[in-house]
C-alpha cells in the first residue's frame, strides 16, 4: 500500500484528532481511500470570492467581516476564498459539504468564524443580527451525509464552535453524567474517562469522531443501552439568536451562591413546558455545552445471526419486535444485508463484480460464501448485557426465537477471524469508539453517500413495503443497495446508504432522483425520515403536513419570535424565517436534480434557467 499520505492529527495536536491507539489504523484507513481517488485534491474556484451572503453587497461584507475580526481577533476569522479540498474524515473542511451532492462549490460559507468563549458567540450572534448575515453554527462538522459543515443558505458564516470550545467541563463519577463544550469528540470523552480510571461507558455512533453534543441535538443514535444520544443528554446551555443566555432543565435553577445547580445532569425536564427538544434538529439556538449520561461499565456479549433466506426479512422483523418491546434484546440490533460483509472487507465493488449497475443478488451470495459468514442474507448484529449469568438466560432466549427462521445461526466473536466487522461492533456496542465504519468508502472511487432514513413501524408487512420502494427505486436507479435497519421494539429506522462517486455528475443526480422518490414514495404510505441531507430538507419537511402544515406553521412562528432577522442557520430542517420565506428559496422535487445540473441552490430567480 503506498505510504504517501501523512498520518491523520491526533488528539494531542487537534481538538479533532484521533487518539493514539488509532493512528495506525487510522492511517491505513486514509491511505486505502485516498490511493483510489481520481479527483484532484481541488479545483480552481469560479467567480469572485468569497460567495457572499444574501442581500450583502462586498464592501457591506468586507466592514462586517473587518468588524468581526475586531471582535475575535484576526486569527480566528478564515475567509473562504481558498481552493475547496474535500479531505477525508479525520482532516475535514469546514468549509463546504466534503460529500458534495450539488455542485462542491454550491454550498459554501462566505467565512468560518471560531468563537472561544460563550461570550464570543453571543457577540458574534449580536454581529449577526447587526448586519443581517447569516450564521450557521457547526461542533465538529463531520455530520457527514447529511451536509458536513456546509450551511444552507451560502455566504452564511460558519460558527465553527469545535476549534475553541473543546473542553469537558465536567465528570461526574457518582451521577454517571458529564457536561461538555461543542468540540468534545466521542474519541476524547472515551480517552478522558480511560486516563481517569472510572467505570463508565460513552455511547458511540459507529464512528467515533463526530461531536457527543452535536450528534445528540441532530438526534443521532449509537448502540449500548444508552443509544438514543437525544433521549439521553439532561441539561443544555444556549445562546438564542437575540445574543441572550439560556439554560434549559434543572440548570435554570441557580445552584448555591452562584455554582451550577446540583441537579443540571439528573433530571431532564425540570419544571413547566420541556424546552430543550426544540433545539435538537432546529435553527433556534446555539447550543453551547450539554449534559450527558454515562453508562456505568457492565458485562457485554455481543453475537451475530445470520440468516440464509432473502425472503425472511418480514419474518425476522416480526420476531425482533417482541424482543424488544419485552426489552431482550440489549440494544437496538442492526440487521444488515450481506452485501455489507462484502463492504465492510473494505475492497472495492470492482473487486466483487465489474460489470453494469448494481451487483446482481447471486453474485453478493457467490462473493458471501467464500467470507467468514457464508452465503447468508441478512446478519443480525446484536448484544446482550448484564452478568453471565443473564446473558446466558437472554441468549437462550433469543436463540430459540430465532430458530423459527429456516437455517438461522448464532455466531459469537470467538468464531470469527479477528478482522471480521463483529470484532468492531463488539467495541462500539460497549462504548469504544472506532474507525472501522470507514471501510464501505472504498466501495467506489471518490465515494460519498448520501442517507435515506424512513423511520417504519417494527412490523414485517411494513418492513417489506419500504424494502419493495427501495429495492426498486435502486435498481431504476443504478444503486448497490446497502441496508441498516436500526431495529426497536416499535419502530425501526430503515438506513439506507446510497454510495456514489462524487466525481460523477450522473451519479449524484441519480442519487439525487433516487433519494427524491424514496422520500415521495415513502409518504405517500405514512413513513417520514427522521433526518436528511440539508438539500433534501425541504422535501422531507413538507411530507410533514398534516393538518395543513400545522407543524411548519408552528416552528415557523418559534422561529420568527426568536429570531426576527433570520439569522440563524435559515432553512435549516426545513425551517425559513420571515425574511426567507416566500422568495424561492426551498429546494423541492426535481430541483436537486437542477442544482447538480448547475443551475444554483439559492432563490429560484437567481437560478439559471
Ligand atoms: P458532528 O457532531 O456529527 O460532527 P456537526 O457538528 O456537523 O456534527 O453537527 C450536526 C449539525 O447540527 C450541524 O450541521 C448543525 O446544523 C447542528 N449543530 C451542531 N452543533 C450545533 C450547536 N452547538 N448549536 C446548534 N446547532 C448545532
Amino acid at each position: 500500500m503506498s505510504s504517501s499520505f501523512p498520518p491523520p492529527p491526533t488528539l494531542a495536536t487537534a481538538h479533532s484528532g484521533l487518539p493514539e491507539r488509532l493512528v495506525d489504523l487510522g492511517t491505513e484507513s486514509k491511505t486505502r481511500l485516498l490511493s483510489k481517488r481520481t479527483l484532484p485534491e481541488s479545483v480552481p474556484r469560479q467567480g469572485e470570492l468569497p460567495v457572499l451572503p444574501p442581500d450583502t453587497t462586498r464592501a457591506e461584507f468586507n466592514q462586517a467581516i473587518g468588524e468581526l475580526q475586531q471582535i475575535l481577533g484576526t486569527e480566528h476569522v478564515d475567509i473562504n476564498d481558498k481552493p475547496l479540498v474535500d479531505g477525508w474524515y479525520v482532516e475535514h473542511p469546514n468549509t463546504h459539504d466534503a460529500f458534495h451532492i450539488a455542485l462542491q462549490d454550491d454550498l459554501v460559507s462566505s467565512a468560518v468564524v471560531y468563537p472561544g468563549t460563550v461570550e464570543e458567540v453571543q457577540a458574534i450572534v449580536r454581529w449577526a443580527n447587526k448586519h443581517k448575515i447569516p450564521i450557521y453554527p457547526i461542533s465538529m462538522g463531520r455530520n457527514i451525509g447529511y451536509g458536513g459543515t456546509a450551511p444552507r443558505v451560502p455566504g452564511s458564516v460558519v460558527l465553527d464552535l469545535g476549534r475553541r470550545m473543546n473542553r469537558i467541563l465536567n465528570v461526574d463519577a457518582e451521577n454517571a453524567s458529564c457536561l461538555v463544550e461543542p468540540g468534545v469528540s466521542y474519541f476524547a470523552l472515551y480517552e478522558e474517562i480511560q486516563r481517569r480510571g472510572l467505570p463508565l461507558w460513552i455511547d458511540t455512533p459507529d464512528v467515533g469522531g463526530g461531536s457527543v453534543l452535536g450528534n445528540a441535538i441532530d438526534r443521532g443514535v449509537g448502540y449500548t443501552p444508552y443509544g438514543d444520544h437525544f433521549a439521553n443528554h439532561c441539561g443544555l446551555e444556549i445562546v438564542l439568536p437575540n445574543g441572550e443566555l439560556l439554560r434549559t432543565g434543572m440548570g435554570a435553577l441557580p445552584g448555591r451562591e452562584g455554582a451550577d445547580n446540583p441537579t443540571w445532569q439528573s433530571f431532564q425536564p425540570a419544571y413547566g413546558p420541556y424546552a430543550d427538544g426544540i433545539f435538537s434538529q432546529s435553527n433556534f439556538g446555539i447550543v453551547v455545552c450539554m449534559g450527558m449520561w454515562l453508562m456505568p461499565e457492565v458485562g457485554h456479549q455481543s453475537y451475530v445471526i445470520t440468516f440464509p433466506r432473502e425472503e425472511d426479512f418480514p419474518d425476522i422483523v416480526e420476531i425482533i419486535r417482541p424482543l424488544a418491546q419485552q426489552r431482550v434484546l440489549g440494544n437496538i440490533p442492526q440487521l444488515r444485508h450481506a452485501i455489507q460483509e462484502l463492504a465492510t472487507t473494505a475492497k472495492p465493488k470492482s473487486d466483487f463484480y465489474t460489470g453494469p449497475g448494481p451487483i446482481p443478488r447471486d453474485v453478493i451470495q457467490q462473493h458471501a460464501a467464500t467470507l467468514p459468514l457464508g452465503a447468508v442474507s441478512w446478519v443480525f448484529y446484536g448484544t446482550q448485557y448484564g452478568d453471565a449469568a443473564s446473558i446466558a438466560t437472554q441468549l437462550d432466549i433469543i436463540r430459540k426465537a430465532f430458530s423459527a427462521i429456516p437455517g438461522a445461526k448464532m455466531l459469537f466473536p470467538e468464531d470469527l477471524p479477528a478482522d471480521h466487522y463483529l470484532h468492531s461492533r463488539v467495541h462500539v456496542c460497549s462504548g469504544v469508539p472506532v474507525l472501522r465504519e470507514l471501510d464501505w468508502l472504498n466501495w467506489v472511487p471518490n465515494a460519498a453517500h448520501l442517507f435515506f432514513s424512513p423511520i417504519v413501524p417494527t412490523r414485517g408487512k411494513d418492513a417489506q413495503v419500504v424494502h419493495d420502494i427501495v429495492v426498486r427505486l435502486h435498481a431504476k436507479y443504478g444503486f448497490d443497495l446497502i441496508p441498516t435497519l436500526c431495529v426497536a421494539g416499535r419502530e425501526m429506522h430503515y438506513i439506507v446508504n446510497i454510495v456514489y462517486d462524487r466525481s460523477s455528475l450522473d451519479e449524484k443526480r441519480r442519487a439525487a432522483a433516487c433519494m427524491r422518490e424514496m422520500i415521495a414514495e415513502a409518504a405517500a404510505e405514512g413513513f417520514g425520515e427522521y433526518r436528511t441531507h440539508i438539500l433534501f430538507a425541504d422535501m422531507v419537511a413538507s411530507t410533514y403536513s398534516w393538518g395543513d402544515n400545522a407543524l411548519m406553521r408552528f416552528n415557523e412562528t418559534i422561529k420568527d419570535a426568536l429570531d426576527p432577522n433570520g439569522i440563524l442557520a435559515p432553512g435549516r430542517n426545513g425551517i425559513w424565517p420571515r425574511r426567507f420565506r416566500g422568495k424561492g428559496w426551498e429546494i423541492l422535487g426535481s430541483e436537486v436534480e437542477d442544482a447538480i445540473a448547475g443551475r444554483g441552490i439559492g432563490p429560484k430567480s437567481e437560478r439559471k434557467a
